[in-house]
């Protein structure tokens, strides 16, 4: 595995003076911002959270001591808990079926690579990483989804974007903020 710590800051001074994969806001790891984007089909709703590891857990690393690896179990369990980060209608009766959290690398030019595993060594072991959470539900009545509240800016103050991508019949890309966080689903 080639890894240095020269590497590293290599990597991570490319990362930081690089606006990276601007041009796609769904595929960006920009520090302050996240993605949430929403799938539904039939009675199912699939909702893919990613935020950086920078925003969501204060470090952009898989743990390395225990106190890092407290904040990420305690992320994993707050974020098992679909209000705490999100409002959707209590009328479309949507309960979750499937939670499913994991940590991808981020590497210049390339991306969020697979999923992390602890104890190994990655080429961007250094300050950056992606937080995903997948969730499936299934919904009693999916056509009363008419909006949906984002609620992660309460929980990550660093947090200013949100671009929420609607998956389905009308596809769109709505960019929320702290002062406007709910959006409407087509
Ligand atoms: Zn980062």
């Amino acid at each position: 595995m080639r890894s240095s710590t020269k590497t590293g800051i290599a990597l991570t001074a490319a990362l930081l003076a690089l606006p990276v994969y601007a041009q796609n806001p769904l595929n960006t790891h920009n520090h302050g911002s996240a993605t949430v984007q929403l799938v539904q089909r039939n009675q199912e709703l699939v909702i893919y959270v990613r935020g950086t590891g920078v925003d969501m857990l204060g470090v952009g690393h898989l743990p390395i001591n225990m106190e890092e690896q407290t904040k990420l179990g305690q992320l994993e369990r707050d974020m098992r808990n679909p209000p705490f980060w999100i409002g959707l209608p209590a009328a479309a009766g949507c309960s979750m079926t499937r939670y499913y959290p994991s940590q991808h690398p981020v590497v210049a030019g390339r991306g969020a690579l697979q999923e992390m595993s602890p104890g190994k060594v990655y080429e961007s072991n250094g300050e950056h990483m992606d937080l995903n959470f997948t969730y499936h539900f299934q919904c009693t009545s999916p056509n009363q989804l008419s909006s949906a509240e984002i609620r992660l800016f309460k929980h990550f103050p660093s947090l200013q974007t949100v671009n929420v991508k609607i998956a389905g019949f009308n596809q769109k890309v709505v960019a929320v903020g702290p002062d406007n966080p709910v959006v409407q689903i087509p």
